[in-house]
């Protein structure tokens, strides 16, 4: 990649590489560092354990960025939809940007609030 270390994702092999390949075209669209606050999630991963079944990250399919006040998340949001991710959700109380590229039987295009 170009701009992240392997280092920076929980479990490197799992994380899907069209994934990799957008992350590393959002953050130099954004032009500002990214860190990243969750990646690849284990479905037995309390978040997903809690689900009626695994989500995006326990595909390596979606990473959470750090992201907060309007205007970084409007600027972040707006380079994902740039970039390609159709699959986008924001929370804005507790401070991230979920992007993900999607699994089996998931909305191709969706954006949610959390
Ligand atoms: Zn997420």
């Amino acid at each position: 990649m170009k701009y992240f270390t392997e280092s920076e994702f929980n479990n490197f092999e799992m994380m899907d590489e069209n994934l990799l390949s957008m992350l590393d075209d959002l953050r130099e669209a954004y032009g500002h560092p990214i860190k990243l606050t969750s990646t690849y999630r284990s479905p037995d991963h309390p978040i997903e354990a809690k689900k009626s079944k695994p989500g995006e990250h326990a595909y390596g399919a979606a990473v959470d960025i750090a992201c907060s006040g309007g205007k970084a998340t409007y600027k972040l949001v707006k380079a994902a939809i740039d970039v390609g991710f159709t699959r986008i959700g924001i929370s804005r109380k507790k401070n991230f940007v979920h992007v993900g590229v999607g699994y089996p039987d998931a909305p191709p295009v969706t954006i949610w609030t959390y």
